[in-house]
């Protein structure tokens, strides 16, 4: 343990990647150790609620958009606004790029990669500022309040809540949701997709199972489109003024890494302590760790456990390390809050519908703001207001 635990300074624990995951573990362990991240944007950028980010963009940003100086438990932190480049796993150094171009070496004693996905054009590990971030934000948006017809191709959660809340926040748009299955959410348990499915129906959301796109080669569906949809399923082709893909191409951000660390996939292999085998120092966590077919822990407590482990592996008590146990069924929210409240789904496939009131005075105030991130400092009273800008939102 002596190799991993410096007698003579505070160990240094490296987060590489600042998003959803990687933030909640830096919240756990600063300022007990010396915690340095790397996040290529000056902000939390969550990869949660992807309908809302499209519907109603400034509703998105209050919650899911949120800059790191906003944390007050970062208050001391450093945050190096970088993308990581190289790592080298023996020598525990990262090789960091800074947004003003300058090259960093920083030396580690613990390795925590929390890099996630890239999935479609709404997750990316761009090196950006915060004008760039907002501008796409609003160019999707603007582009999607603009549009008469709109297809979301694609089953999962991020396809089906993309398209009730176009539909939800342009009613006279026409909105289909075209997926392969005979139902939307097969990772749910089925009573899931068959709810959702009829909210969708009870919307006017066009429903068109047993459809599978054909996925122009090189396209990960990156941009949303207005080319001709075809479908390798044999139907006529679709055309809408927008095409939103939601198709569940996730590539891992692990081009730093080693490959001798990574699955076939690219995903970075973990043990079930979400440590990277060989290498007792490098955790890895959230939709980037191998944990499980789901690669479920961002939204299972992973970071905690990640977190538990760092300290019980610096404290040299490995056997008290916990074991991350992914659940059968992906559960949560669907559509993220809506005006009846927001409806959260259990691994078993049961609800509960959480009204508006208690979502806005109790539920992210009291229980997201102050308790999962341990206190948020209000936006700046200068932030514009950017739905002013966009044609066709309310
Ligand atoms: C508390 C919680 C609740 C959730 N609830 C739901 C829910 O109800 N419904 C649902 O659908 N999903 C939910 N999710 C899951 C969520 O959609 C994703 O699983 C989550 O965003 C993944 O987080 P991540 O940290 O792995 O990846 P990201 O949030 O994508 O963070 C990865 C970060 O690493 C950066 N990065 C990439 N490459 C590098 C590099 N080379 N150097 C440095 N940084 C890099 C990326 O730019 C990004 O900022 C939830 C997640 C959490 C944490």
């Amino acid at each position: 343990m002596s190799e991993i635990l410096p007698q003579s300074r505070r160990p240094r624990i490296a987060i590489a990647g600042l998003g959803d995951t990687g933030l909640l573990v830096a919240l756990d362990l600063h300022p007990e150790f010396e915690v340095v991240a790397i996040a290529p944007k000056p902000a939390l950028v969550s990869g949660q609620e992807l309908g809302g980010r499209l519907a109603d963009p400034d509703a998105w940003r209050r919650r899911y958009l949120t800059a790191y100086s906003r944390y007050r438990r970062l208050d001391g932190m450093r945050i190096v606004h970088g993308l990581i480049d190289a790592v080298d796993l023996e020598a525990r150094r990262l090789a960091i790029r800074g947004i003003d171009g300058r090259e960093e070496a920083l030396d580690y004693d613990v390795l925590v990669v929390a890099s996630g996905v890239r999935n479609g054009f709404w997750r990316d590990a761009a090196l950006e500022d915060r004008e760039a971030v907002e501008r796409r934000i609003d160019a999707d948006a603007e582009r999607l309040a603009r549009a008469a017809t709109i297809a979301v191709v694609g089953g999962g959660a991020s396809a089906a809540s993309a398209a009730s809340n176009l539909k939800e926040r342009h009613p006279g748009a026409a909105v289909h949701l075209f997926f392969s299955r005979e139902a939307p959410l097969p990772e749910h348990p089925p009573k899931v997709g068959r709810a959702i499915a009829a909210r969708l129906a009870a919307q006017g959301v066009g429903l068109h199972p047993g459809h599978r796109a054909r996925v122009p080669e090189g396209f990960a569906g990156e941009r949303i489109t207005s080319d001709p949809v075809e479908w390798e399923t044999g139907q006529p082709v679709f055309r809408a003024d927008a095409v939103v893909w939601a198709i569940g191409r996730e590539q891992p951000n692990t081009a730093f890494l080693p490959p001798a660390i990574l699955d076939a996939a690219g995903f970075v292999c973990v043990d079930p302590q979400l440590r990277v085998p060989g290498f007792a120092n490098v955790f890895a966590v959230g939709d980037v760790a191998a944990s499980d077919p789901r690669r479920s822990s961002a939204r299972n407590g992973g970071a905690g456990i990640v977190a538990h482990n760092i300290r019980r592996l610096l404290a040299g008590d490995d056997a008290r390390m916990k074991p991350y146990v992914p659940p059968a069924h992906r559960w949560g929210s669907v559509l993220g809050p809506q005006r009846d409240g927001l409806r959260v789904f259990t691994p078993s496939g049961a609800s509960v519908r959480i009204p508006p009131w208690l979502v806005d005075h109790v539920l992210y105030p009291l229980i997201v703001e102050r308790g999962m991130y341990k206190g948020v400092r209000p936006e700046a009273p200068n932030t514009p207001k950017r739905s002013q800008k966009l044609p066709g939102l309310r």
